[in-house]
């Protein structure tokens, strides 16, 4: 069996033709298996989908129940049957209900990651190594300079500005599928107890999240009706990275503000924000991550699909090990990290 008869990238996304559906297809298609529910993996129109409880529930949070034809709840490690193809959903670190997925026939199997992270994190089920003979990974950190800081050690230092300067209200950026809850978890792990601020854009997947048995404690609306705007003097209020362009922000008494993302070891990139406190915490691999997971699961090919394709190809080269880029398009690498 050849790889590409089993997966080949198609303009919708990565296709297998004998089992006539789209991994993360990024345009409606009639089956689609979707690894996991941020915006540019995850999209409405679909004849069907496969994926897990998890992503399946947020899909219909963020998209509304009638976000495809007919859905398919799949268990981690559960095998399901597909025109031929088996076909495997097992945990990738990257957000709740995130799976890798692997596709398998006559015992030649293929491993796609979507977004993964190998990071600690408790709102997430951890990775899973899985063997198989090509690897498919993101390479979103897919240079050498991206090297993730501790993230404990990143939300000490929110704690740390809170103490420093009390009368400022902390506002800090969040992307509400994923971050959100990671900060919060990260915060109650600091030893932050204290309420933290919900902007309402995060209420729900929060909610949903809590509901799934994260411990994110006591998160109430950042609502300024109920409140006057110094009542939030030092305080943590999480919101959305769109509200931090509107008026929102400017409410708040003496407004600190903060952004939780990867990119945020990128200076540049916090300055053009206009960030005061940028806290490095990334739901991707970092590019010791990505070496040291290839390495690990030392597949006989690997293919990379959006990032910086390009220096991990060239990696994998130089270790001898067979590589190409994808270039998939319609996966953003800012879009949710
Ligand atoms: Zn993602």
């Amino acid at each position: 069996m050849r790889a590409a008869d089993l997966l080949q990238p198609r303009p919708e996304g990565l296709y297998c033709p004998p089992g006539d559906f789209f991994v993360d297809p990024v345009r409606p298609v009639g089956r689609a298996l979707v690894t996991h529910a941020h915006s540019d993996h995850a999209t409405a129109g679909h004849g069907a989908v496969l994926a897990t409880r998890e992503t399946l529930d947020i899909m219909a949070i963020r998209m509304g129940d009638g976000f495809a034809g007919t859905t398919q709840a799949v268990a981690y490690g559960e095998g399901v049957a597909i025109g031929g193809v088996s076909v495997g959903f097992h945990p990738a670190g990257h957000v709740l209900g995130s799976a890798q997925i692997a596709v398998e026939r006559e015992g030649f199997r293929i491993v796609a990651a979507g977004d993964y992270k190998r990071a600690a994190d408790p709102t997430c089920a951890r990775f899973e190594p899985v063997r198989g003979d090509v690897f498919i990974t993101e390479a979103t950190f897919g240079l050498p300079v991206f090297r993730h800081p501790d993230p404990l050690d990143e939300v000490r230092k929110l704690l740390h500005s809170l103490a420093q300067f009390p009368e400022r209200t902390h506002l800090v950026g969040v992307y509400a599928l994923g971050k959100a809850q990671r900060l919060i978890a990260l915060l109650r792990a600091a030893g932050h107890g204290g309420p933290i601020f919900l902007h309402g854009a995060l209420r729900r997947l929060c909610d949903y999240y809590a509901s799934r048995g994260a411990a994110l404690g006591e998160l109430p609306d950042a609502t300024l009706a109920r409140g006057r705007a110094r009542d939030f003097a030092g305080q943590i209020v999480l919101g959305p990275p769109s509200a931090f362009t509107g008026p929102w922000v400017r409410r708040f008494a003496e407004p600190l503000i903060g952004f939780a993302s990867g990119w945020m070891q990128v200076r540049a990139r916090a300055r053009q924000r206009g960030v005061e406190l940028p806290l490095v915490i990334s739901d991707h691999c970092d590019w010791t991550e990505l070496t040291a997971t290839i390495d690990e699961l030392d597949p006989g090919e690997v293919w990379v699909t959006h990032g910086r394709e390009e220096a991990l190809v060239r990696w994998c080269s130089l270790a001898g090990r067979p590589a190409r880029p994808l270039h998939l398009v319609g996966y953003e690498d800012e879009a949710e990290d």
